[in-house]
């Protein structure tokens, strides 16, 4: 019944087997102590396979940056995307709001498509730091000249369970450019201050 990774014929980008996970969840419900066949639970199992898909959609997307051309060279600010994403270490959700500076080099990438890099790397097993760092390096490996990327996130896994901890968890990730204290500042500074969502795309 169990299956190792490794045996997994297929990549992870592959669709998930929904019927097996319907399986396997109804058995956690056994040993929870449940009677999965009761009217309430009944489908829970169905429905957490369901959702799974959905939330864990992340290994699925290919999130190529489009990219259209722009004399801009001043950096380019995304404020508030809000992402939801798993804890891998507890599968409970982690969520908040991702803000993207970066300093084009030519190219600028559009809204709608750094939302979707944000969903790439959300919607799967994560940790905030590397959900972060992730989103810097496939931002950076398009072609700017510098990305500083900041993820404000709340841990249900600290809240709900242990030290019960409600802080906001900030993780910073800055390549190229954005490794200038200076130039990171001024962002900083545009990040924090910018009345609008998007100053300029
Ligand atoms: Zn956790």
């Amino acid at each position: 019944m169990y299956q190792n990774y490794k045996d997994k014929e297929v990549n992870p980008r592959s669709p998930i087997n929904k019927r097996k996970i319907e399986k396997l969840l109804r058995q956690i419900l056994i040993e929870l102590g449940e009677n999965p066949d009761r009217e309430g639970l009944l489908a829970t199992p169905r429905r957490i396979a369901d959702m799974y898909e959905e939330i864990f959609s992340g290994y699925r997307i290919e999130a190529g940056l489009e990219v259209s051309f722009s004399e801009e060279t001043d950096s380019i600010i995304a404020k508030d995307i809000q992402f939801y994403s798993m804890c891998e270490h507890h599968m409970l959700p982690f969520y908040g709001k991702i803000h993207i500076a970066y300093i084009p080099d030519g190219k600028v990438f559009g809204i709608s498509k750094l939302v979707r890099l944000v969903e790439k790397y959300s919607k799967r097993m994560q940790i905030q730091e590397r959900l972060t760092k992730e989103i810097a390096g496939e931002i950076m490996e398009m072609g700017v000249k510098g990305v500083l990327v900041i993820a404000e996130g709340e841990h249900l896994c600290m809240k709900m369970r242990g030290v019960r901890n409600d802080s906001v968890i900030l993780t910073m990730a800055h390549r190229g450019i954005m490794e200038n204290k200076e130039i990171r500042e001024n962002a900083l500074v545009l990040l924090y201050n910018a009345k609008a969502k998007i100053r300029s795309i």
